[in-house]
């Protein structure tokens, strides 16, 4: 299996860099100057890019990286990326650096939003954040709602690499939604404390005490607490138990936090 590594790029964006050998992949780079910078200091050949979705800050590198380097560019097949060699659609397996990994389709955030799934570990893009998920630009809450959920299906050890640093701004919502939620007040000092000492809060674990499934709301829509909450905020949700109430909860949440 390869090794990952952190390059953080713009605000708040992190690259994710696989290395086995001398070789590379890199995790939607928006950047190129951070990744080649970094590729020269280690003196690592770039293969292969993962593309998750089609905004600027998950792709805007790929020009560049490819002007000076051989690599095969990994992207959703329904988005405009450049420099795509190989299209997916979600349902692949791919070969990464002697590694298989699985294409999974996440629509929501984008349409055509790819996670790609190697043994434990998970680069999820936009989809989930810590205490959080991406902003549905184009999906559907049904959508959303269904990625988060084959999310929250994979094993608890499974690590979550996203594509940004938004646990500590995530967490005053979530404790809003929850503010009873011990394990969120748990995290929410933990986050604060990691953050004070310039430290990441990605990669997220999904199970465990103060994991995802314990303390994410949007993860947690089938919750009595939060059903409760999303109720309060709105009137839109349905109060009777039903296939749909999850996705409604989750629609009622993602609208609550978008004007949080
Ligand atoms: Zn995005
Ligand atoms: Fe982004």
């Amino acid at each position: 299996m390869f090794e990952i590594f952190s390059i953080p790029a713009f605000k708040d964006n992190y690259i994710w860099l696989l290395v086995r050998g001398t070789q590379a992949f890199v995790v939607d780079p928006g950047d190129a100057a951070p990744v080649i910078a970094r590729l020269e200091a280690d003196g690592l050949d770039l293969v292969g890019i993962l593309v998750t979705h089609h905004h600027a800050d998950h792709q805007g590198g790929i020009g560049e990286l490819c002007a000076r380097y051989p690599a095969e560019v990994y992207a959703p097949a329904s988005e405009s990326i450049t420099g795509t060699t190989r299209p997916l659609r979600g349902g692949e397996v791919l070969d990464v650096l002697g590694t298989a990994v699985q294409v999974l389709a996440v629509p929501g955030h984008t349409l055509g939003h790819l996670a790609y799934l190697a043994p434990g570990v998970l680069f999820c893009g936009d989809t989930l954040f810590g205490a959080g998920c991406g902003r549905l630009f184009e999906g559907t809450p049904a959508q959303m709602s269904a990625s988060l959920a084959q999310i929250a299906a994979l094993p608890d050890e499974t690590l979550i690499y996203c594509a940004h640093e938004y646990t500590e701004m995530n967490l005053p919502f979530a404790l809003t939604v929850e503010p009873d939620n011990a394990a969120l007040r748990q995290r929410s000092a933990a986050v604060a404390h990691l953050r004070r000492a310039g430290l990441a809060t990605v990669p997220l674990t999904l199970g465990g005490e103060t994991g995802e499934k314990a303390t994410n709301p949007f993860l947690r829509c089938t919750q009595p607490a939060v059903i409760a909450a999303a109720l309060a905020h709105t009137a839109t949700v349905e109060k009777t138990a039903g296939p749909r109430s999850g996705i409604e909860v989750f629609a009622a949440l993602r609208g609550w936090r978008n004007n949080f």
